[in-house]
């Protein structure tokens, strides 16, 4: 069976690196994208969720913040601000930061309190807990 590498960038460097992924599942804003080799080449744009990837028939775990998916024949690039794996994830961070980003919702209203970035927290700390079941 022929494989796909998969690259993991982040402004701070690489977080995953992988030659022979036998599948690799991104949440593309349109939706779900199973990606295998000899898929054809494109660019997509990723929403705050998971990287699933398949190696030796194991599937391993990311999350994933909001980014780009460059998609290439032999090798896909996942540009994202963090990844973190399942097991990587500090789940106490997570629902911490959820709470914040609740409370901030909250005052929204009635403060100046920008509702998107608070949005977006909220969603990047929901992701986190979600993937971190699967470690
Ligand atoms: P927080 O408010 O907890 O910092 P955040 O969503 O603002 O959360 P990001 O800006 O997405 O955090 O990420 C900043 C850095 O911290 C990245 O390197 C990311 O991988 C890491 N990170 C954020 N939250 C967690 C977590 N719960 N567990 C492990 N690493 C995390």
């Amino acid at each position: 069976m022929s494989t796909i590498a998969l690259d993991v960038v982040t402004p701070n460097g690489s977080v995953f690196k992988e030659e022979n992924c036998e599948i690799i599942i991104l949440q593309a804003k349109q939706g779900e994208l199973g990606v295998m080799a000899g898929h054809i080449p494109t660019v997509t744009p990723l929403k705050i969720g998971s990287v699933r990837v398949k190696i030796n028939g194991e599937y391993e775990y990311l999350a994933v913040t909001e980014g780009f998916a460059e998609i290439r024949p032999d090798h896909v690039t996942v540009l994202v601000q963090a990844g973190e794996f399942a097991d990587d994830i500090d789940t106490d961070r997570a629902r911490a930061a959820k709470e914040r980003a609740e409370a901030l919702l909250k005052q929204a209203e009635a403060e100046h309190i920008d509702q998107v970035r608070a949005s977006l927290a909220l969603e990047r700390a929901a992701n986190r807990l979600k993937v971190a079941q699967y470690n």
